[in-house]
């Protein structure tokens, strides 16, 4: 299957160029991969929000992509949830899950009430059935929508990046959602950049890159043996944060924020304290005066694994006076590890 656009000067975007794949019922996919490489479009494509320039999409034993084929039959078996929820903001929580499944599956209003509030109950979400959704936050909104997909029964959800929207408290409530749905046995597909959750809830991936399914595997042979080196490098990625700090004149408070920041848009809220301690202990007591310095912190997405690195350059060995130095810092943390590096020294502390 194939999907291009046109561009406004009469060219065509090729979007998705050669993309085949085949999934059976119950299987959880991931997609991921860098942006702008089709995700998006693949999954509309698949629900024939975009139909495809070429190529063809069949489900169930039935080729959507025909001419005639009545969509509303495929809207009944697959629902769709966004990164931006789409609720109806003039229904309360309630009406936006009966509204569909009265009006296309001619449910009863009574069943369809009921059969909401078990759904509610599902997502945790029971107090919330006679509000409005401007008065939820974002995790509630998304649980939401996806209680609305889910009373249609459809027998396939496309999830677009269900929790890139979110503040990273709130991820956590919507993805324990969806992997409920993955133990239900519920087919799926999910664009996602929750490395650890695709690896742990999915029973293969898709690493698309370039318009192509790159690579598509089990978790495990995608993010411990992939046979690509894009793929590897991708499922690899290191996050990082980096202050060249040059004098003794700099601005601590922005480097905290900074720290802060880095913590919760990775979920590392936990790790926090001890990172800001640990900053503020080396910059003000142990590397006091040892300018210019650079402070990283580092988290491995796949692993967990996270650092903050202090590196100066020109060292051949430790700036610290002595190694009993780190003593109290050492207790605190998973690791340190002091090595030269190919221009200076660089002090590692492991937070975990
Ligand atoms: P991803 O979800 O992987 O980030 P998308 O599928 O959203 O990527 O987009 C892939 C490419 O297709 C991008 O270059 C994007 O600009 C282009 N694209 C997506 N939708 C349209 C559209 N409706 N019209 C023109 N170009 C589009
Ligand atoms: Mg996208």
């Amino acid at each position: 299957m194939s999907k291009s656009f046109s561009n406004p000067d009469g060219t065509r975007l090729s979007v998705l160029k050669d993309v085949c794949c085949e999934i059976d019922k119950g299987e959880v996919i991931s997609i991921i991969g860098p942006s702008g490489t089709g995700k998006s479009t693949l999954l509309r494509a698949i629900n024939m929000l975009e139909p495809p320039s070429g190529g063809e999409i069949w489900v169930d034993g039935e080729n959507i992509t025909s001419k005639g084929y009545p969509l509303h039959r495929l809207r009944r078996k697959m629902g769709m949830v966004f990164q931006g929820f789409n609720l109806f903001e003039h229904m309360t929580v309630l009406q936006n899950i009966t509204y569909a499944p009265v009006r296309l599956l001619h449910i009863p209003e009574d069943q369809a009430r009921q059969e909401a509030m078990e759904l509610l109950k599902k997502v945790g979400l029971s107090q919330k059935a006679s509000v409005y959704p401007d008065s939820l936050s974002g995790g509630q909104k998304q649980r939401v929508a996806i209680a609305r997909s889910l009373a249609m029964h459809p027998e396939v959800i496309l999830f677009d990046e269900p929790t890139s929207a979110l503040d990273p408290t709130m991820v956590g409530e919507v993805l324990s959602v969806i992997r409920q749905l993955a133990k239900d046995g519920l087919t799926m597909l999910i664009v996602t950049h929750e490395m650890r959750f695709a690896r742990d809830v999915s029973t293969r991936i898709f690493f698309m890159n370039e318009g192509i399914i790159y690579e598509d595997g089990s978790p495990r042979q995608i993010f411990e043996h992939p046979v690509h080196s894009a793929t590897k490098a991708f499922v690899n990625r290191i996050q990082k944060l980096v202050y060249v700090i040059d004098s003794d004149e700099f601005d601590y408070l922005q480097i905290h924020t900074g720290l802060n920041q880095f913590c919760l848009k990775y979920n590392l809220s936990a790790l926090a304290p001890a990172a800001y301690d640990i900053v503020k202990e080396m910059l003000f007591v142990h590397l006091r005066g040892i300018r210019p310095l650079t402070l990283r912190m580092t988290y491995a997405e796949l692993s967990g694994e996270t650092a903050l690195d202090f590196m100066v350059e020109g060292f051949t060995r430790s700036p610290l006076p002595d190694e009993s130095a780190l003593g109290g810092i050492r207790s605190r943390v998973k690791d340190i590890v002091e090595e030269p590096t190919t221009r200076g020294f660089r002090i590692k502390v492991k937070l975990a």
